[in-house]
């Protein structure tokens, strides 16, 4: 058996149902949009209906099963006795089909996720290849014009940058957020026109080999208020204290509040008001949590972000966002374009 099933072997009291897709591909390699695992200490078994069997006969050391298209009810008929299955990613229809067939289910949450949270050497090399084109995509960004240009253009543009720099593809919806429309942290990229005075919060990453980069930077353009100056100011030292804050063993929450607290002491109290940062890997968010309901704890290998921010309600915003790799004495920075604050044309 693989090294990361025979980890996750090691965690379970009954046999799991891996339904998660993410899961499935972790554990076997396997891309599939219909497929489930069942591991159990004398075997694995790999579910999955018609269009993927034959690229399901590749993956190694698992018995492969050909099931209908409704895959989880039919395993209603195909298993037995107590099982455990992903609570985050059956539906309450499936538990339904899965319970009627007499099964004796086990919800369990975070299993799979817990292992993907530390990430291996060739985990870490995608992961950091991905950085690394998002600072090029930052530094040509940086070049181009932004004054008339829409939110909208300007995040094709990143777009287009990404896939040029040799990214598999973008690893979410890039975020160009100008204005007034700054203080919202998920703003989806507009009509409006960047002017002078305004901040421009810009917000991608891209995808290698399955594997996502996550960075924030916040750009100028000329005659930015004082205010928003000195809000850059408060934003950038508080992301400095959370990054010194990152090693193996620490508290999500303990590193949320050391970000926190710096925005807190100043006239800007309160206008940070989403967590610190979050896992990223095969997912973009996931696990381990820095927010101040994180139960959380730092280890070697986890790959998270940094991302304070301050939201000034129909003035703008700012938010700052490294992508780094835990270590046992503190992290490594992997997003290396500059964080002083940089004013466009
Ligand atoms: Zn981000
Ligand atoms: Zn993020």
């Amino acid at each position: 058996m693989s090294a990361r099933i025979e980890r996750l072997l090691s965690e379970l009291e009954e046999p799991l149902l891996v339904a998660n897709r993410t899961n499935v591909f972790y554990l076997t390699g396997f891309r599939s949009s219909n497929a489930a695992l069942l591991v159990e200490r004398q075997r694995v078994r790999l579910f999955t209906d018609f269009r993927y069997v034959e690229a399901a006969r590749d993956v190694r050391e698992v018995e492969l099963v050909q099931t209908p298209r409704a895959l989880v009810p039919h395993l209603a008929e195909l298993l037995q006795g107590r099982i455990g299955f992903e609570a985050d990613s059956i539906t309450y229809a499936e538990h339904a089909a899965l319970a009627g067939g007499g099964l004796d289910l086990v919800a369990r949450t975070g299993v799979v996720e817990r292992l993907r949270a530390v990430k291996g050497e060739e985990e870490l090399e995608a992961i950091r290849r991905a950085a690394a084109i998002t600072d090029r995509a930052y530094g040509r960004l940086a070049k181009e014009p932004f004054l008339g240009r829409t939110e909208r253009e300007l995040a094709w543009q990143m777009e287009q940058i990404f896939r040029e720099e040799g990214s598999d593809e973008i690893a979410f919806p890039i975020i160009v957020a100008t204005g007034a429309n700054g203080a919202k942290p998920h703003a989806d990229p507009g009509d409006r026109r960047i002017e002078p005075g305004q901040t421009v919060v810009v917000d991608a990453g891209c995808t290698i080999a399955g594997y996502n980069s996550d960075c924030t930077r916040t750009f100028a353009t000329n005659g930015l208020p004082d205010r928003l100056r000195e809000a850059y100011a408060v934003c950038l030292d508080a992301q400095q204290a959370g990054v010194e804050a990152v090693r193996a063993g620490a508290e999500g929450r303990a590193v949320d509040s050391v970000a926190r607290d710096r925005i807190d002491a100043t006239g800007f109290k309160g206008m940070f008001g989403h967590g610190l940062g979050h896992g990223v890997g095969l997912e973009v968010h996931e696990r381990p949590a820095l927010r101040p309901e994180s139960a959380d704890v730092l280890a070697a290998g986890n790959v998270v972000t940094v991302e304070p921010g301050i939201y000034i309600a129909g003035e703008g915003g700012i938010r700052i966002e490294d992508l780094v790799v835990v270590t046992d004495d503190g992290c490594q920075v992997l997003s290396e374009f500059t964080k002083e604050l940089v004013t466009v044309d």
